[in-house]
């Protein structure tokens, strides 16, 4: 049987792979006599899968030693209050806001930060990235806040700025939320990165921190004890139980990104290099097609996200039921730009694209 290709923009699709050996493991995991769900989060079972899944992610993303990885709860939301609780040390941050997501973030660091919008595409409608050369720098910012890929608006930093460059001395906080694992990381320039794991890591419910030590130790007094990362760090993720289904799940994740291969690449360089080309069919087919378009920059266009839309937007309605005929599902656009949103994540085969670039085409000639 072969399922649907699913564009969810997440939760999303986990692949084949990982959702059958979960299955094979359910009832018993390795001999154990229970499932994953049913353990101890302080048993050694489970410690072995925490230990195992933090290595391979560190692996995977080559992240360095001075960096922690922790496993918390919250999500990206979450995120954007936990990181100011953490980093603000309740005085100024510089926001970058180009798209739905960092404006959401530096509405909520407002509870607990001095916020400054360093730059904002919101007036142009979030097509392009502002030049950093452009960005207003504050010389006192305790962070500089990204949203390194924007899910909805479908615009991606193709390099990370780098603010010594730039003659900022703060740290760079980065939500990778939508396109964590889709590419290699320049950690030279990052002092926090945090994602939610339900788009290219696994189920809802996981959130990846990466912070660099020295960022620890800084939070509010009224940071939840929880949600300080110092607490978190020094407890191994352990203060609070944490997801420990998810973080199953992404390490069997995890497991299959080190198994792909693109010839001579393997683990992420090899699913950037598919990335790549499943982007650029879609973006292509749509770049020639009469009846569909996008409006983002081609130089920050999303090889995780693409929105489009139907120049003719009666025929919305049809495409989506055509299209889930085809075993193609969950191409709506998100309610606040409408239009169809192709999610393509790593576990979206270049054949779903191809698939689906074949339906586009189909459709517009049932237009003509
Ligand atoms: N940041 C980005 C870039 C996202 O795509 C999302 C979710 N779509 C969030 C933050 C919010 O994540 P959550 O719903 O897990 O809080």
């Amino acid at each position: 049987m072969t399922r649907p290709f699913n564009f969810s923009a997440g939760p999303a699709a986990i692949p084949e792979e990982v959702l059958t050996q979960a299955a094979a493991e359910m009832l018993d995991w390795h001999g154990s006599g229970m499932g994953v769900m049913e353990m101890s989060h302080r048993g050694k079972e489970f410690l072995s899968i925490y230990a195992q899944t933090k290595a391979d992610f560190r692996a995977l993303m080559a992240v360095p030693p001075e960096f922690k990885i922790l496993f918390m709860q919250g999500g990206g939301l979450g995120e954007n209050a936990i990181v100011p609780l953490n980093l603000s040390r309740g005085g100024k941050i510089d926001c970058v806001v180009t798209g739905s997501w960092s404006q959401k973030s530096q509405k909520e660091a407002r509870k607990y930060a001095q916020v400054h919008i360093a730059a904002s595409t919101e007036a142009s409608g979030y097509t392009r990235l502002p030049d950093p050369a452009s960005w207003d720098l504050s010389s006192d910012a305790n962070y500089v806040h990204i949203c390194s890929n924007e899910t909805i608006d479908g615009i991606e930093f193709q390099t990370l700025p780098d603010l010594q460059a730039l003659g900022s001395k703060a740290p760079l906080v980065v939500d990778f939320s939508s396109h964590v694992a889709s590419r290699p990381v320049d950690w030279s320039k990052i002092g926090l990165a945090f994602g939610g794991a339900q788009k290219n890591l696994g189920p809802a419910g996981l959130t990846v921190v990466v912070v660099r030590e020295d960022l620890l130790g800084h939070a509010l007094d009224i940071c939840p004890s929880a949600f300080n990362y110092e607490t978190v760090a020094d407890n191994q993720s352990m203060y609070n139980t944490p997801p420990t289904f998810a973080i199953y799940i992404a390490g069997l994740t995890f497991q299959w990104l080190k198994h792909q291969t693109e010839g001579d690449l393997h683990g992420i360089a090899a699913m950037e290099q598919r990335n790549i080309a499943k982007a650029e069919l879609l973006y292509s087919a749509i770049d020639q097609s009469q009846l569909y378009f996008n409006k983002v920059d081609a130089d920050c266009r999303s090889r995780m996200n693409v929105p489009f839309f139907l120049r003719d937007e009666s025929r919305n309605d049809a495409f989506l039921e055509g299209a889930k005929a085809r075993g193609l599902l969950q191409l709506k656009g998100h309610k606040s730009v409408g239009g169809m949103r192709a999610s393509i994540y790593n576990a979206m085969p270049l054949a779903g694209v191809q698939a689906l670039v074949d339906y586009m085409h189909a459709f517009e000639k049932s237009q003509a």
